[in-house]
């Protein structure tokens, strides 16, 4: 078994071992929301998407499987405290779940389409990712293994995320409301950050089993500069309305210091925004390189 305190640097290495992360804050207990903030950047546009992350063990324990999404410290729940900080951001919240070699978990199914004994899938799942929204809801069931195994089957593996169009269409039920460009995303493939963001939505989605269409009714207006100006509000099982939580998070372009420490500044907690050193230990950015498979 892996200590706790090393997933950060093993999922670094493992989703972009290319990148080195920024580290500006020392990790202190309660002090900072998340492990951190991570950006992909598409280089074509420089439209970009911003996710903020804690990292987690998928663990094997007496009674099953567990992940840890009860920890809590002096200043309350880290899941609490991760999700606030992702409201400050204006950005969503992810766990990033290192589940480890394939041997590790070699009895657990990802699903359906699951297959023994070699499961592409699992083969791919060693770094997934879960949105914490989803994280929150299993979390409620009170049973840590259901959690940690409903989690497994819902996360999509970190290597999947950035493949263009590999999210299909999600349906557009919000008719009448539903602007136009938000339709298009939903409906039509995505590339780079936009396809990020798409499967996050779409792992949301797919807890409603149809109902959360009935919602929908109302616009949210997300901030100035989101892709989107505004969303259905749609919010079902979860704690907070899942497409503004996730379209927050893409915007027309990446921050000031999104682009400075592309350019290899070294940044400190004194060049970034008091949400950004508050809210994450570190920053890791990503240029997407896919084009436009339309373009
Ligand atoms: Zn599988």
């Amino acid at each position: 078994m892996w200590r706790e305190e090393s997933a950060t640097d093993v999922l670094c290495w493992r989703a972009a071992p290319h990148l080195r992360p920024v580290t500006f804050n020392r990790r202190q207990e309660g002090h900072v929301g998340a492990d951190w903030l991570w950006w992909f950047v598409d280089a074509d546009t420089g439209r970009a998407f911003g996710m903020l992350c804690q990292a987690k063990n998928l663990k094997r324990s007496a009674g099953g499987w567990s992940i840890g999404y009860g920890q809590s410290n002096s200043q309350g729940s880290q899941l609490t405290a991760l999700l606030r900080s992702a409201g400050s951001l204006d950005l969503p919240a992810v766990y990033v779940l290192y589940c480890g070699p394939p041997s590790h978990r070699r009895d657990l199914s990802c699903g359906p389409s699951h297959t023994a004994p070699q499961c592409p899938r699992c083969a791919r799942a060693g770094v997934s990712v879960l949105s914490a929204l989803a994280a929150e809801y299993l979390h409620s069931y009170g049973d840590a293994d259901r959690a940690a195994t409903d989690s497994y089957r819902t996360c999509v593996p970190l290597e999947d995320l950035t493949v263009s169009g590999r999210c299909g269409p999600l349906l557009d039920p919000w008719f009448g409301v539903c602007p136009p460009t938000v339709r298009r995303f939903l409906t039509q493939p995505q590339y780079g950050s936009a396809e990020v963001a798409k499967q996050l939505l779409r792992q949301l989605l797919s807890f409603s089993r149809g109902y959360l269409f009935d919602e929908g009714q109302k616009l949210q207006s997300l901030p100035p500069d989101a892709v989107f100006p505004a969303v259905p509000q749609v919010a079902g099982h979860f704690s907070e309305s899942v497409t503004s939580h996730v379209l927050r998070g893409l915007r027309r372009e990446a921050p000031n210091y999104v682009w400075a420490a592309l350019e290899g500044l070294n940044l400190t907690t004194r060049d970034l925004p008091t949400e950004v050193s508050e809210g994450a230990a570190g920053l890791i950015v990503t240029r997407l390189r896919n084009a436009d498979p339309s373009g």
